[in-house]
Order: structure tokens, then sequence, then C-alpha cells
């Protein structure tokens, strides 16, 4: 149930709601969104008296205590998508932006070189990942923080702002001082703790969809993130599991348009592993593109041959692969009456300066519990 207070509600406002929302297992948190305020509360069951809440003086709103989403749906934000900064730049602007890079971070000169020609293309983040999430503990796992200090390293070097994955809500807060974007990968979509933890991390989420999990699944994972009090989240079709077998997920293209719909937050499309396949590669990130996707998340490597995990390199596109893609982009947005996001400047490496700590929240997100009452 969440109540959403008038502007000029008091202190004294707050206590007197805070009393008529009393119960057992019941906790409430005041938080600030937008330039809204609200008090979120957690455990409401019917005894929770909606008419008196409803007509209190200092409370513009109120939901049902059954409302399980508030602060993503679109109804939050009907007209407007929210925009998430990606280094200077910001996703969900309108503009197409393409985030790219190898699959896993192997070594630096293959990073540094990816780095300088998807830049030098047109792309507008580096993404590689240092915690691999693996099918099986006998594949290479990443290098972990030693991936990340060369993703960053790399970054601050050629300009560009980098995105990596984390596993464990134990290094959320250290992983935040590398990386402009941290991803949370399909296998950890409904991992309440690494979710719960991202509310404090400062940077924007990149959240995938769980490759079983409905939509309307997706933009719950993303509230839990909201709910601790950080707002800058991306939501990222990256296929489905189908009784489809011809490619390695099913890109659920439909996605696009329903999110869109369900939520305010910007929409991504990662079609390279759905596809599983470099040559479907193009045709489904084009799709993306005109379905009206805010970014794209594309696998490139200079040399997919030399990938160490083997499987990987057979959906990297190589850098004259992505060029093209790049350029078919150009053209299919032109049809649809977009376009692609500016290149990045040379100054831009700016964005990309580390280690960045306790920075405020760009949309000045504030949340403390102001009410703990279990029994
Ligand atoms: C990845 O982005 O490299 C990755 C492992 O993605 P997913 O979580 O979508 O499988
Ligand atoms: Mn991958």
């Amino acid at each position: 149930m969440i109540i959403e207070l008038k502007s000029q509600a008091t202190t004294e406002d707050l206590g007197r709601l805070q009393e008529l929302v009393r119960g057992p297992f019941r906790t409430t948190k005041y938080l600030e969104m937008s330039g809204r305020r609200f008090i979120a509360i957690s455990g409401a069951r019917r005894d929770v008296s909606h008419d008196a809440i409803a007509s209190d003086p200092a409370v513009a709103a109120v939901t049902s205590p059954d409302a399980t989403t508030f602060f993503c749906r679109r109804e939050f934000s009907p007209e407007r998508t929210s925009q998430i900064p990606l280094g200077t730049q910001n996703i969900g602007d309108g503009k197409l932006r393409v985030i790219a890079g190898p699959c896993t971070v192997e070594g630096s000169d293959e990073l540094y070189e990816t780095a300088r020609q998807i830049k030098r293309l047109g792309a507008h983040a580096l993404r590689g990942g240092a915690f691999k999430p693996r099918t099986s503990p006998y594949n290479f796992q990443g290098l972990g923080f030693g991936g990340l200090e060369l993703l960053a390293e790399v970054g601050r070097q050629v300009g560009i702002p980098i995105v990596s994955e984390v596993l464990d809500p134990r290094d959320v807060g250290k992983a935040s001082s590398y990386v402009d974007m941290i991803q949370i990968g399909t296998r950890n979509m409904t991992n309440q703790a690494l979710l719960k933890s991202l509310g404090a991390a400062h940077r924007p989420i990149l959240l995938k969809r769980g490759s079983s999990s409905r939509l309307e699944e997706l933009v719950r994972a993303a509230e839990f993130i909201v709910y601790e009090g950080n707002p800058l989240v991306a939501l990222c079709e990256r296929g489905i599991q189908t009784f489809e077998t011809a490619t390695r997920f099913t890109l659920d293209i439909a996605a696009v348009p329903t999110l869109r719909r369900m939520t305010h937050l910007p929409i991504v499309v990662d079609p390279s592993h759905a596809a599983g396949s470099r040559d479907l590669v193009t045709p489904l990130a084009l799709a993306a593109a005109i379905a009206g996707a805010d970014a794209l998340l594309v696998e490139v490597h200079i040399d997919p041959e030399r990938m160490i995990k083997p499987g990987d390199d057979a959906q990297a596109l190589r850098i004259d692969e992505f060029a093209e893609l790049l350029a078919q982009l150009r053209t299919v947005l032109a049809a649809v009456g977009r376009e692609l996001a500016p290149p990045l400047g040379i100054g831009s490496h700016q964005s990309a300066v580390r280690p960045r700590r306790h920075e405020p929240n760009p949309l000045n997100v504030t949340s403390r519990r102001v009410v703990s009452r279990t029994r």
C-alpha cells in the first residue's frame, strides 16, 4: 500500500498517518521520488482503513492494500519515459543508444581495442563481464574485481562509460566505484537480496528479464530496487525460454511495446543472448529498434575465435559486422522517425573517471524507515 502525501504535509501529519496504519507485521517507509512524497507500507491488510487514509487532509492519493507495484508503473509517469544516465548521455530520451563489448573481460589489449573500435563506430558504452554467471563450474568464471579494474581503466583511456554485471550483494558497493551502470543478469532477476542491495548503489541498473519470467515479474523485480531507493533502472529483454530450439532463446519483441505500456522505465534489448548466433543478431537488433527500444546491448569481440569460453564466440559480432549493424540501424531508425544518439565526444571520458563515491542521486531520492514494528 502506498500513500502519496500532499506537498504541504507536515511532520505531525506523518505521525498521524503512521498511527492510522500501525499494525502487526507491518513496516512503513518514507520516500521522496521525483519531487513527490510517499509513505510505503509493507504488510498492509484489510484492517488498514483505506477510507480513513484517503479522507485524511494530508493525503493526496492512496493505493489499495493489494498493490504490488507503484513506482515503476506507467501510471506513475504517464507522459514521460524515465531517463537514466549512461555516462554523459541519458537512456530514455527517444534516441537509440548502443551498449557493446565482449561477453567476458579477458585481457587488456583486446578490451582496449574493442572499446576504441566500438566508440569510433558510434557505440555509447562498453559492456564486459568480470563476474560471470555460468551454467557450468568448469567454464571461465571471469576476472572479478581485476576485470572491473581493467574495464575502468580502458573506459577512462578510451573515454567511454562502462557496464558490468554483479552477482553478489556484497560486491555491489565496491563494484559501483568502477562502473557507470550495473548489470543484473537473467539468472538473478529474482534474487531479492541482490535487488535490495542495489537500492544504495547510486548507479543506474540494467535489469535483465529472467529467461522464464513474465513481464509483470520483471516490473516487480524493478520495483524492489526503486523501493529501496534507487529509481535508475532500465529493463532488458534478452530472450525467453520457449519450445523453439532453433534459436538459443526466443526474443520477445512484443515485450518492447508491452513494457512501454506497463512501465515508464527505459527499455533495452539484447539480441545477442536471445539469438545465440551472430547471423541473427543484426535482424533482431533492427526489429528491436523499430519496436521502440531505448538501447541495445550487443556482444562484440575483435577476434571471436580467440574467446576463452567455448560457445560465446558464436554470437559475438566482429567489428566489421558491428559497423554494418550501426549503418543499418541508422537507415531503419530514419524510416520510423527515430535516430541513433550522437557519438560520444572526445571529452566524454570525464564521465568514466573513477573512483566515484557518495555522489548525490540525480533524481534526489531519499528514503528512510519511519516505523518498524513487528509482533
Ligand atoms: C551476459 O550479458 O553476458 C549474460 C550472461 O547475459 P544473460 O544474463 O542475459 O544470460
Ligand atoms: Mn554473454
